[in-house]
């Protein structure tokens, strides 16, 4: 009978997120970036790691789109050979882009490589497949590998498996986030209640949903620009599941 992020010990009902811009060249992305600069976002995800030696241009791109008013994140997928990784943080460092961070600059299981990275750069960075549940988060921070770690439902399992991850990197002092998989407002908006009661260090990355073209269910969460808004309702706030809309589309 009471909405999520109550259940979970929050009030808050309104929670920041960042927006990605998916991988491209430097023009398209640049372009992107304004678009969505002008919706209202203040924290871009970027995707790079797909062409180590382009990625400095794309990043550069975004900036002088954007100005220096805009956050820009980086996330390269893995994309990177931990010498990459270092070559282009380096040289983002250098051109003094302001980059606020670099997630998952090399393979997964790469925890070597994330920690001769994470020893050669200054950025932080940002543990995403690396870390699916506790044991890998232990192992990141045995390591040392990595200076956050990013947080999601769908990796850990669900919302206690989260908060276990997050109070045990803040132990740490290691620092977080919380993300989400291409998911719609159901899975967001448990998300975007554990951040809302939890709390992370950094901005969310909990844009899925606004890229929905449709969905399923009605009510939820909504988007006011930047802002994820819970509703004041019990659980997600979730009022009907329409099998019609599920039947039309899938
Ligand atoms: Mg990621």
């Amino acid at each position: 009978g009471v909405p999520l992020v109550r259940l979970l010990g929050g009030t808050a009902l309104r929670v920041p997120t960042d927006v990605t811009l998916a991988a491209g060249d430097a023009v398209d992305l640049a372009t992107a970036a304004g678009r969505r600069r002008a919706e209202g976002f203040t924290v871009l995800k970027l995707k790079v790691g797909t062409d180590a030696h382009g990625d400095l241009d794309r990043v550069r791109s975004v900036r002088a789109a954007v100005g220096p008013d805009v956050r820009i994140r980086l996330d390269a997928n893995q994309g990177w050979t931990p010498r990459e990784a270092v070559r282009v943080i380096r040289g983002i460092e250098d051109a003094g882009l302001d980059v606020e961070l670099v997630e998952q600059p090399v393979h997964r299981r790469d925890l070597d490589g994330l920690a001769w990275v994470s020893d050669r750069v200054d950025l932080p960075i940002l543990a995403d497949e690396s870390v699916f549940d506790v044991r890998d988060l232990v192992e990141v921070i045995r390591r040392r590998a990595a200076d956050m770690v990013n947080v999601k439902l769908a990796k850990c399992g669900g919302l206690q498996p989260a908060r276990t991850l997050l109070d045990l990197a803040a132990a740490h002092g290691m620092g977080t986030i919380v993300g989400s998989m291409m998911e719609g407002p159901v899975g967001v908006g448990a998300a975007a209640s554990l951040v809302a009661a939890h709390g992370t260090t950094a901005v969310s990355d909990l844009d899925a949903a606004w890229w929905l073209a449709w969905s399923p269910v009605t009510g939820g969460l909504r988007y006011e620009g930047a802002t994820v808004l819970l509703p004041d309702a019990p659980g997600l706030g979730i009022a009907d599941v329409s099998e019609a809309k599920v039947q039309r589309h899938g």
